[in-house]
């Protein structure tokens, strides 16, 4: 269900920015289109400023030929000098103006014949009252040609002049059109990005809220499965408890009859009856102890543990004073730094849980080897870390973490016996004391097994334990 949600998501932001991408195009092309008729625009002014200004030069010109044909005086003769020099720089720059226009070709040609017809008479005029003076000069202008070819002049100007307005209106039309069609393109693109965003926004939103009603979901069905888990692995340890419980009447009955049948009719049985009664008895005993071993490991499940603040220097001796045959037996030789600090935990179980410790500590090592054992702490901020290392046979990496579960052995009964539960009972039975476990070893280099408790300086476990 989210996955499409988040693809219309995705989908939407493609589509506001291909529509971003668009309007961005259009503008910087209708922009460019702006820019060019501006300078077409400035491009037009220059040319009717031109021709203007070509009219204005050639009016100059024909001033100072009639001023100096009044008067003979060479100085009237000043403007019409200047102008003609300007007429020609005027018509190069129109050429240039209109390069790009062949519709000028045709106009400019004819304007530039009149201009050197009227530059001709001016020339002509002025030439005859210089050498034949007044009368000749005057017959000339008499006969109107001069004006005549500055009306044609004029009326040439006049047309070019509307025909550059006419490009100019044109142009000022199209940078019209061209502003309005930028300005509506980007309202629209804008106002639809705006809308598609809006709909981005609001299906993120949507998303957001599905994701936590689906997480809300999911962490209710886990928190009921656990509880399903829970009251299932309840049912299973009363089981378990009721099963190992009901078992020790008979088996105790075994052993018994098993004990008296070699006592009371040993004399009766051959060797091979006294055999298997002994073998009855064996595996008696060793059920036995794995049903204490289970029911021990049951009740560290069931029952509550109060916490309280425990010296480890005086738990340890009362363990050693338990464990002493065991000791004896393997002539084991047991190292306990003094003095080990104080804990939080639970009496009996931290003595069962050190118990197991050593007593595994003693038992995994080599037929030849004399067990050595080393008890230490050490503080790392509110915890304690008790370290039980042993010169014994190690442990491999990979199983490790195994050895910690119920009935799991490294080994057959007949080279190191067992049930298997003791390290799970060290587990429970930390876990159970809010602390951790676990070992650090190598195959053939003994193994260092830790447990980690809360220490009494710890003021939220202090809570803990005042609670309880
Ligand atoms: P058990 O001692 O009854 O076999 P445990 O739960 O105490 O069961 O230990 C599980 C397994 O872990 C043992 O069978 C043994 O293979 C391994 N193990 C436990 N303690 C040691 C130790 N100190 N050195 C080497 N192996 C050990």
């Amino acid at each position: 269900m989210r996955r499409p949600l988040a693809h219309q998501i995705k989908v939407g932001l493609l589509l506001a920015l291909v529509l971003l991408l668009v309007n961005a195009l259009v503008s910087y092309r209708n922009i460019r289109r702006l820019i060019q008729n501006e300078r077409s625009v400035t491009h037009s002014q220059q040319v009717l400023a031109e021709l203007e200004e070509t009219l204005s030069t050639l009016k100059d010109a024909e001033t100072g030929q009639r001023g100096y044909l009044l008067t003979g005086n060479e100085n009237y003769l000043q403007p019409y000098k200047q102008a003609i020099a300007q007429i020609s720089a005027s018509m190069d720059s129109l050429t240039k103006l209109t390069a790009d226009n062949p519709n000028y070709e045709q106009p400019l040609y004819i304007l530039q014949q009149r201009i050197t017809a009227k530059l001709d008479e001016l020339q002509l005029t002025i030439k005859l009252r210089r050498e034949q003076g007044f009368d000749a000069a005057v017959r000339v202008v008499r006969t109107n040609r001069g004006r005549q070819i500055m009306l044609n002049i004029r009326q040439q100007i006049a047309e070019m002049k509307d025909m550059e307005k006419n490009l100019l209106q044109q142009r000022a039309k199209e940078s019209q059109a061209s502003t309005q069609q930028t300005l509506l393109t980007f309202s629209i693109a804008s106002s639809v990005n705006l809308v598609l965003l809006a709909l981005v926004y609001y299906l993120f939103k949507h998303n957001q809220l599905q994701s936590e009603q689906e997480k809300e979901t999911l962490e209710k069905r886990v928190s009921d499965r656990t509880l399903q888990l829970q009251s299932a692995n309840d049912e299973l340890e009363a089981f378990g408890y009721t099963v190992s419980h009901d078992l020790q009447a008979p088996l105790r009955g075994m052993h018994g009859f098993a004990e008296a049948l070699l006592e009371d009719y040993g004399d009766v049985l051959d060797e091979l009856g006294k055999e298997y009664t002994r073998r009855i008895l064996i595996s008696a005993l060793r059920l036995e102890d794995l049903i204490q071993d289970l029911l021990a490991y049951s009740h560290l499940s069931r029952s509550e543990l109060p916490l309280k603040v425990i010296d480890l220097t005086q738990l340890l001796s009362e363990v050693i004073k338990e464990i002493q045959p065991d000791i004896e037996e393997k002539q084991a030789e047991i190292k306990i730094q003094s003095p080990l600090p104080q804990v939080i935990g639970h009496h009996s179980t931290l003595v069962q849980v050190i118990t197991n410790l050593l007593l595994n500590a003693m038992k995994f090592v080599k037929v030849s080897v004399r067990p050595q054992v080393q008890v230490c702490a050490e503080r790392h901020d509110n915890w304690v870390r008790l370290w039980v290392a042993d010169n014994g046979i190690g442990i491999a990496p990979e199983h490790q973490q195994r050895i910690f579960r119920v009935f799991e052995r490294l080994h057959g009964q007949e080279t190191y016996p067992g049930t298997g539960i003791g390290l799970a009972i060290v587990r429970k039975g930390v876990e159970r004391m809010h602390g951790q476990v676990g070992v650090e070893s190598q195959l053939a280099q003994g193994s260092r097994f830790w447990i980690d408790l809360r220490s009494p300086d710890d003021s939220a476990t202090h809570n803990i334990a005042s609670r309880r």
